[in-house]
């Protein structure tokens, strides 16, 4: 049997006794097979090696995007950038920051995602660092280019995330906001774009990080066809100015599986993702 079938059935079967998170994001609690996805990031060599392999190139990429001041890395940069001082955005949960210790916890006790036992979490300040992340960041700042966190964690958990970030080493300034969280300001809802567009007034954008399409561009509420064909109208940016990191256990993609329908019962979205699968072949048509 091939591991793509045992996965599939399994993910079958998991679906009525596991639950998962949507930690980072505004999703209501949700079941879902999430136990191979979490071991993935937690256990498979391949995952560090996936994250090392994006933040290595992303890191060897950014002197040509500093030199290129007609270049800038997001859709909300306007005017003349040219003379602005250099940043990269990049988003916390999943890009920086590794919350799999909470999709654990979750699957250990059996609890479904909740706000109180999320904010637990983020406040315990105890989340490692994404493998590379560290090693992108501090030589953006060598270079002289200010890092930007946006985040949709929220505003009363800015300084958590602050002491999290801190102490794990990664570059923060002091002198200027570099933590954009949502709520922070009236108008920095879930979407990024605003948050983006603030960062592009003060500085040119070489590049933006995240593990989900909307650290790129907001597409929440797209479906699975639309979310691929926003991938494919930038194909030009990924893998240069855009970097997407992995992250099988939860995000916009997942939601869009079950078009953010939070009113259906456990077991009618996992039918409504499965729906989604595409076997193939002779016997499956
Ligand atoms: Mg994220």
């Amino acid at each position: 049997m091939s591991r793509h079938r045992l996965f599939s059935r399994e993910s079958v079967l998991l679906a009525a006794a596991l639950t998962a998170t949507s930690a980072g994001c505004a999703s209501a609690p949700s079941a879902r097979p999430n136990l191979d996805a979490t071991l993935w990031v937690q256990t498979a060599a391949e995952y560090e090696a996936v994250t090392r392999s994006v933040y290595v190139a992303a890191l060897a990429e950014l002197p040509a995007l500093l030199a290129d001041s007609a270049r800038s890395a997001t859709q909300e940069q306007g005017g003349d950038f040219s003379t602005l001082p250099p940043a990269v955005i990049l988003d916390v949960d999943e890009t920086v920051l590794d919350n799999s210790p909470y999709q654990a916890r979750l699957l250990v006790s059996g609890d479904s995602y909740s706000s109180d036992s999320w904010a637990d979490w983020v406040d315990e300040r105890d989340a490692e660092a994404v493998p590379g992340a560290l090693e992108f960041t501090t030589g953006a700042a060598a270079l002289g280019i200010t890092v930007f966190y946006v985040t949709n964690r929220r505003a009363h958990q800015e300084q958590a995330t602050r002491d999290n970030l801190d102490a794990l080493g990664f570059p923060l300034r002091s002198d200027i906001d570099v933590i954009l969280t949502r709520g922070e300001q009236p108008d920095w809802n879930s979407p990024k774009s605003g948050r983006r567009r603030v960062v592009a007034s003060t500085h040119r954008v070489l590049m933006l990080v995240g593990d989900d399409l909307n650290d790129f561009v907001d597409v929440d509420g797209l479906t699975v066809d639309g979310r691929n064909e926003v991938v494919k109208r930038y194909s030009e940016s990924w893998g240069h100015q855009w970097r997407m990191l992995p992250n099988p256990t939860y995000g916009s993609w997942e939601r869009a599986l079950f078009d953010s329908d939070y009113d259906l019962e456990p077991s009618e979205r996992t039918d409504r993702k499965a729906e989604h699968l595409e076997p193939r072949g002779e016997d499956n048509e």
